[in-house]
């Protein structure tokens, strides 16, 4: 069954504390979907590096009356200068901006696709210090070869962070993901923490190449995980997409809620866990993996859960996903 969103109260707290952004003593980053979240992650001084969803910012404008609406270099012109404007504002804060870009890239896909995004953000003079690439099909965009109008040399200043949905689970696997451009990784949702640990020694003890020896790893501390993403509109069914995003609800066989996100930007959906992955509160174990910087995803939160989980706040329910999987 599902249902629109709008019974949700803010996640309760089990009182316990975690380590709160500025205990890391770290770089921290932080991805947002909404500007609720945006607004505040501003506001923390310890977030050091800001990603923004592509699929959730930069929506042009859809009216009904079609001269409205503009013609299509119109919108494109709106979308990069949007961004444009996020990453400035993130840069005046004194923070780092990084471009997430969309779960799925297709070419059917309305506005512009990542690498004109960037392109035009790098033309704008704002292009982001990094970009967070979360499947192969954005790599190869990324490192196609041929230059753009702008050359590619604006487009070699972003720091390439590739995210876990790209699965780096052992040496071969991600020397292949540094061989796609990877400059930084995600640590591996799949892998326990102890096997996270194997991997990064594996890794530091290779001889052969350097680059498997120094590549920085950022580890996830918080967000709730994707189980499904599904390439289809759940609006579309009624005809047409006006290309807001929603987020709904989704209940399963034992009552619990999962929530639905509808990126309709680009008309895909993400069906979250319903309870969100908590691991700031291990600090032994995540400094164990010796992580460059660690990382928290907002998606569903209000702007006072943000602010609750970066001051170090557990929610109640909780997941440790498979992180502790043979220990607990
Ligand atoms: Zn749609």
């Amino acid at each position: 069954m599902v249902r629109r969103d709008n019974s949700r109260n803010d996640k309760k707290n089990t009182g316990k504390k975690g380590l709160s952004a500025e205990a890391w003593h770290m770089p921290v980053s932080a991805s947002v979907e909404t500007e609720a979240q945006l607004k505040a992650v501003m506001d923390i001084k310890a977030v050091s590096r800001i990603y923004v969803d592509e699929a959730c910012f930069g929506i042009p404008e859809i009216t009904s009356d079609k001269k409205e609406s503009g013609s299509k270099a119109a919108n494109e012109k709106r979308e990069a200068e949007a961004f444009a404007a996020i990453f400035r504002s993130i840069r005046a804060s004194g923070k780092e901006c990084g471009l997430r870009l969309r779960r799925i890239e297709r070419e059917t896909d309305p506005f512009l696709n990542s690498r004109e995004l960037l392109d035009n953000l790098v033309k704008l003079e704002a292009a982001p210090d990094a970009v967070l690439i979360r499947s192969f099909d954005e790599a190869m965009l990324l490192s196609e070869s041929e230059p753009s109008e702008s050359g590619n040399k604006g487009l070699n200043t972003i720091k390439k962070i590739f995210d876990y949905t790209c699965y780096g689970y052992n040496t071969e696997a991600v020397s292949m993901l540094l061989d796609l451009g990877a400059e930084g990784l995600t640590y591996p949702i799949e892998l326990t923490g102890r096997e996270c640990m194997g991997l990064r020694k594996s890794l530091k003890e290779n001889e052969s190449d350097e680059r498997l020896r120094t590549v920085p790893y950022e580890a996830l501390v918080y967000g709730h995980l994707p189980m499904m993403v599904s390439a289809n509109c759940i609006q579309r069914t009624s005809d047409r997409c006006d290309h807001r995003n929603r987020i709904l609800r989704l209940r399963d066989r034992m009552q619990k809620d999962m929530p639905v996100r509808c990126y309709c930007k680009y008309c895909y959906n993400q069906i979250f866990n319903a309870e969100p992955l908590v691991l700031y509160d291990l600090e032994g174990d995540i400094r164990a993996l010796d992580p460059e910087s660690v990382r928290y995803d907002f998606s569903i939160e209000s702007e006072n859960e943000v602010r609750k989980i970066l001051s170090g706040a557990v929610p109640v329910a909780m997941t440790r996903g498979h992180f502790r999987h043979g220990i607990e």
